[in-house]
């Protein structure tokens, strides 16, 4: 920390004052992801890489339908499941990624999505964001979402100065309270893919002008900005 940095302390103020006004901009911030169980959203999640959660929502119907176990997708016909899952992109390595989910998790969990951290990143496919949307969208458990909103957003408020995801996680895990991680993920992803964009973010019709020390990193002539207010949908 410099000495022109903000103590702690302030940093700590400042980061809960703009979550508080995330709350209320994006009241209803959610996972744009269809899911009924731990399994399900573990693979829409997986299948979400590269592409849409719409695309990924217009597949998973027959997908759920035809696999409602991990001992269904363990027993998968590769070229059927390939063929569910091509609109969504690398379908090949999705499939594998699928096949194998299903084969760990019968062979290590007993067939169920382990509500753990920890095992959920030894499962293939499944790395430390996929795992914190399953934990704090399935199960309850509050997790960071780093992804690339995340971390461009958090770096603009000053929450961290890291580009590394897992980095970036633990700083700002010391600055928000924990039982608002996972909805926090999803106002930054929300408000990143509206307002801050990553190329010309939207000051000047941004509500979080006042509290965000990037302030000026866009255009901040009103009228401008406001033509660079994406409203969606996006998912
Ligand atoms: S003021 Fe600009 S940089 Fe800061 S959050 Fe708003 S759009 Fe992003």
């Amino acid at each position: 920390m410099t000495a022109e940095s903000p103590s702690h302390t302030a940093l700590v103020r400042r980061a809960r004052r703009i979550n508080r006004e995330l709350a209320l901009l994006y009241p209803d911030a959610h996972t744009e992801l269809n899911f009924t169980s731990p399994l399900e959203l573990l693979v829409a999640t997986i299948l979400s890489a590269q592409t849409t959660d719409k695309r990924v929502n217009m597949v998973t119907p027959t997908l759920f339908a035809r696999y409602p176990t991990a001992a269904d997708y363990a027993a998968a016909d590769r070229g059927e499941m390939e063929k569910i899952i091509q609109s969504t992109g690398f379908y090949r390595a999705k499939t594998n990624s699928l096949i194998g989910l299903g084969q760990a998790l019968c062979d290590r969990f007993g067939g169920e999505v382990p509500p753990r951290l920890k095992d959920l990143v030894t499962l293939p496919g499944v790395g430390r964001k996929t795992a914190n949307v399953v934990l704090g969208n399935a199960f309850g458990i509050p997790g960071l979402t780093v992804d690339t909103h995340f971390g461009r957003l958090a770096r603009r408020f000053g929450w961290t100065t890291s580009l590394d995801p897992e980095k970036v996680e633990a700083d700002v895990a010391t600055l928000i309270p924990r039982k608002d991680w996972t909805v926090l993920s999803h106002r930054l992803f929300w408000h990143g893919r509206r307002v801050c964009h990553a190329r010309r973010p939207a000051c000047g019709a941004c509500a979080l002008a006042r509290l965000c020390p990037s302030y000026g990193e866009g255009p901040t002539d009103p009228e401008v900005a406001a033509k660079l207010v994406k409203s969606g949908p996006f998912s």
